[in-house]
């Protein structure tokens, strides 16, 4: 309701002081020089190489944007309030724009939220892997059904979620995960994985599954059993792992229903920032998606998307 109830100019400084809290600067040549266009609601740069325009939205995520600013920010106060994600569908009913309008922003948001990772993760961390978009509907008539057990029967559009969780320092849950896409849950892609993302000196709590007994060659591990267990005698567990699929599941079964494979990586990434981010205010998750939108750079995938700009492959990293 705040942030429905902002005016126009109280929406415009909100968005400009999360974007510039130290001055406007040219998103094109950094300069701070620079007037007012009061018709066009733009600067202009006043660099004499440069004397660009630009919005307070240029060369951000909403870069070109069409609405009035208190929209983008109530996008962002719903979306940082659904703990299981929001579907384009419910966006569109709340904000009242129309179904396009808010499929495009949702994954505008999903985008903001994707982090580079550069340093490896320490200290105690979880790895599983889970299937998504593995269902095959059976035939309505008993003998026209197929053993939907073998692989040549299987959904071809099945793919994995690994994600590699590691735990807090405080002993309470995991916040830090990452989640990757793969075709299978293999040793293949397990190793690649672990070695690009994980210190040698951290160990790993991984269950049964055979795609893991390769890491013990690189890693020092810990095996939890399933069929036994859930958490063993020495504490190994995969349950932050399992943690963050029932939120995954909850958001596809609850939300968004169909996650395309061209897009799921983005999925599964928001769910690692909602289950990363759990324990925050809304106010400081409200601040934090705000602060990564206007630090975006403009999506490549979704600008033009209803004009036919999509992207092309799946995201698979292994
Ligand atoms: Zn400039």
């Amino acid at each position: 309701m705040q942030i429905m109830r902002l005016s126009d100019e109280q929406a415009f400084d909100m968005f400009k002081d999360a974007r510039w809290p130290s001055g406007v600067a040219c998103p094109c040549c950094g300069g701070v020089d620079q007037y007012w266009l009061k018709n066009r609601s733009m600067w202009r740069c006043k660099h004499k190489e440069c004397g660009k325009q630009f919005s307070v939205t240029s060369g951000t995520i909403f870069h070109s944007a069409k609405m009035p600013l208190r929209v983008y920010l109530g996008a962002i106060a719903l979306y940082s309030n659904c703990a299981k994600g929001m579907s384009a569908l419910q966006m569109s009913r709340d904000l009242d724009v129309q179904y396009k309008t808010a499929f495009v922003l949702c994954h505008k948001l999903r985008e903001s939220l994707v982090d580079v990772h550069t340093e490896k993760l320490t200290g105690t961390v979880e790895i599983d892997g889970a299937y998504v978009n593995k269902h095959v509907r059976p035939k309505n008539i008993r003998a026209e059904r197929i053993d939907r057990r073998l692989a040549k029967n299987q959904n071809p559009k099945k793919r994995a979620i690994i994600v590699i969780r590691q735990r807090s320092v405080s002993g309470k849950g995991a916040d830090k995960t990452r989640v990757f896409l793969t075709k299978t849950e293999s040793q293949n892609s397990t190793l690649k994985l672990a070695l690009n993302n994980i210190d040698t000196s951290a160990t790993i709590h991984a269950d049964e599954h055979h795609a893991y007994d390769i890491l013990h060659s690189a890693l020092p591990m810990q095996r939890v059993i399933h069929a036994q267990h859930y958490r063993g005698p020495q504490g190994q567990c995969t349950n932050q792992a399992e943690s963050f699929f029932s939120r995954f599941r909850r958001m596809q079964n609850g939300q968004n229903h169909k996650f395309d494979n061209n897009y799921v990586d983005r999925y599964a990434n928001e769910a690692a920032y909602r289950e990363d981010t759990r324990r925050l205010s809304n106010g400081a998750i409200f601040n934090d998606i705000l602060g990564r939108c206007v630090e975006h750079l403009p999506s490549r995938d979704f600008c033009g998307y209803w004009q036919g700009n999509h992207r092309t492959g799946e995201a698979l990293v292994a």
